[in-house]
C-alpha cells in the first residue's frame, strides 16, 4: 500500500460484495416476472402487486382546484392544485419535515399533525382572511387526493388499510386501519369536516398519472428516493386476484410495492453490509430490495463498510472519528457529492471526510478507496432499479417502447445513475432497451394526486 493507490486486495474483494453482472441481472429479471404473476394471481407473493383502483388515465381535459396530500418519507406536503383542462396545472404548495419523533408517534397525533398543516394552509390561501376562517373554507367542499406512500390494502378508491410502516415510521395504531377514516377523524377533529378524502394514492400512481399527463406514452411510474417502488398499468384479466364488476374497465394501475420483492431471499445477492443495514433499520426482514436500492440506506451502507475497514486497518490510518461510528452520518447525499468530485486530489472528497465526518487526515488513497466503494453501492442500487423496470416492461410486453415517469432525489441528483440505468436495461433487454425512455417526473405525487381525485369523479 501506498499513499495514493488503494490496495488491489481490498477494491477487489469489495467489488466482488457489490457487484451485479448481467448473469445475475437477467436471474433477477426472471424471478421478478415470475413474482409478479404469482401477486396478480394471489397474495401468496413477495410481490404484493396492489391494484390501485385507478383505472383511467389522464386526457388533460381534466380542470379544477383539489387538494392533495403527500406523505413520502422525508416531507409531508400540502398542495393546492389547479388543473386548468388544457394539459396545464398550478400548484401552491407548503411542505413540512417529519421529525423521527412524529414517525414514532402514536397515530391519531400523527394525523392531527397533518390535520393542522391542511388546516394552516387553506388559511394562509384565503383572500380575505375573515373573522370566521374556518366557515369560509368550509364554503369550497374542496375534494382531496391523499397520497399515502405505503402498503396498503386498497379496496376502493378512497378507502385502504395500512398493512406495514416502512421508510422508519412506526406509529401505533396505523396497522390494519383505513387511513382515510383516520385522515378525516382529524380533519374534523381540526373543524374541516367540509374536506372530503375522494382518492387514496400510491406515489408511484400518482407519478404514473402526473406524468401521463405531460407525457401521454407513460406507462410506468418510479419512486427513487427515501425509498422505491414502481406502479404500472396492467389489463384488468390479468389482474386474476381482482373481481372486476365494471365491463368499461379495461386496464388498472398496479402497485408493486417492489421494495419488498425477494424478502424470502431467493435471486438477489446479499453481503453482510446489507444484513447490518438491515439488522440496525426498522423491519427487519422487511423491505430488503429497497435496502439495497433507496436514498434511506445507501449511505448507511457505505458507512458500515468503511468502519469495517478502520477496523482491519485498510483506511484511515491515521484514526476514524466519533461520528463515523454514528448511525446515518454516512447521508446519501455525501456519495453523491464524492461520486461528482473529478478533481486531481478529490479535495471535495477530502472536505466531505474532513470537515463533514471529521476524520483527522486522509490519503489519497482512502478518499479513492472511499470513492470507489460509493461507485460500487451507487452502481448496484441503480442495476437493481433497472432490473426492476426490466421487468415490468417484460411483464407488459412493452419491448416496442414505453416512456418510464420516475421521481425522487436519488434519480434526480445521483451523478450518472440514470446512465447506469440504461447500461443495465441494455445488457437485459438489448435492442429492445433503446425504445424505454426514463425520464424525470417533476413533483409527481401532489399533481398526481389531484388528477387521480379529478379522474375518481368522473
Ligand atoms: P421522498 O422520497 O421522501 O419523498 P426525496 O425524493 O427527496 O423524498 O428523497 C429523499 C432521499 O433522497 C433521502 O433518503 C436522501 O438520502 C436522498 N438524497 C437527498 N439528496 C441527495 C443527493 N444529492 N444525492 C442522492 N441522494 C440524495
Amino acid at each position: 500500500i501506498n499513499d495514493s493507490t488503494p490496495s488491489p486486495e481490498t477494491l477487489e474483494r469489495l467489488s466482488s460484495m457489490f457487484t451485479i453482472n448481467s448473469d445475475k441481472l437477467n436471474q433477477i429479471v426472471r424471478h421478478f416476472v415470475s413474482e409478479m404473476k404469482k401477486g396478480l394471481d394471489s397474495d401468496k407473493s413477495g410481490l404484493l402487486m396492489i391494484p390501485s383502483h385507478v383505472v383511467n388515465l389522464p386526457n388533460g381535459k381534466e380542470h379544477g382546484s383539489f387538494l392533495a396530500l403527500d406523505l413520502g418519507g422525508t416531507n409531508f406536503r400540502v398542495c393546492e392544485v389547479f388543473l386548468d383542462g388544457h394539459s396545464g396545472a398550478r400548484v401552491r404548495q407548503s411542505k413540512h419535515t417529519v421529525t423521527d419523533e412524529q414517525k414514532a408517534l402514536p397515530g391519531e397525533q400523527l394525523f392531527d399533525f397533518f390535520a393542522q398543516c391542511v388546516k394552516h394552509f387553506l388559511i394562509e390561501g384565503l383572500a380575505n382572511p375573515s373573522t370566521e376562517p374556518l366557515a369560509e373554507i368550509a364554503k369550497r367542499h374542496w375534494k382531496l387526493g391523499f397520497t399515502f406512500s405505503f402498503a396498503t390494502n386498497q379496496v376502493a378508491i378512497a378507502e385502504g388499510y395500512l398493512i406495514l410502516w416502512n421508510k422508519g415510521f412506526s406509529n401505533p395504531g396505523v396497522i390494519g386501519a383505513n387511513v382515510v377514516q383516520l385522515l378525516e377523524a382529524a380533519l374534523k377533529r381540526a373543524g374541516l369536516a367540509s374536506i372530503k378524502v375522494t382518492a387514496l394514492v400510491n406515489d408511484t400512481t400518482g407519478t404514473l398519472v402526473s406524468h401521463a399527463y405531460v407525457q401521454p406514452s407513460t406507462r410506468v411510474g418510479v419512486i427513487l428516493g427515501t425509498g422505491t417502488n414502481c406502479a404500472y398499468v396492467e389489463k384488468i384479466e390479468n389482474i386474476t386476484k381482482y373481481k372486476n364488476t365494471d365491463p368499461n374497465v379495461k386496464e388498472m394501475l398496479v402497485n408493486t410495492e417492489w421494495g419488498a420483492f425477494d424478502d424470502e431471499q431467493v435471486v438477489v445477492p446479499r453481503n453482510k453490509y446489507d444484513v447490518k443495514v438491515d439488522r440496525s433499520m426498522n423491519g427487519m426482514g422487511k423491505y430488503t430490495f429497497e435496502k439495497l436500492i433507496s436514498g434511506m440506506y445507501l449511505g448507511e451502507i457505505v458507512r458500515f463498510v468503511l468502519v469495517d475497514l478502520v477496523k482491519t486497518g485498510e483506511i484511515f490510518s491515521a484514526g476514524a472519528s466519533p461520528e463515523l461510528k454514528m448511525p446515518h452520518s454516512f447521508e446519501t447525499a455525501f456519495m453523491s457529492r464524492i461520486e461528482r468530485d473529478h478533481t486531481l486530489d478529490l479535495s471535495d472528497t477530502r472536505t466531505v471526510l474532513e470537515d463533514m465526518l471529521k476524520i483527522p487526515r486522509t490519503t489519497l488513497a482512502d478518499r479513492r478507496l472511499v470513492k470507489s466503494l460509493c461507485e460500487l453501492v451507487g452502481k448496484r442500487s441503480a442495476r437493481l432499479s433497472a432490473a426492476g423496470i426490466a421487468a415490468v416492461i417484460t411483464k407488459m410486453n412493452k419491448l416496442d417502447g414505453c416512456t418510464v415517469g420516475i421521481d425522487g432525489s436519488l434519480f434526480e441528483l445521483y451523478p450518472h445513475y440514470s446512465n447506469r440505468m440504461r447500461d443495465a436495461l441494455r445488457e437485459i433487454l438489448g435492442l429492445s432497451a433503446e425504445y424505454i425512455v426514463l425520464e424525470q417526473a417533476r413533483d409527481g405525487s401532489g399533481q398526481g394526486a389531484a388528477l387521480i381525485a379529478a379522474l375518481a369523479e368522473k
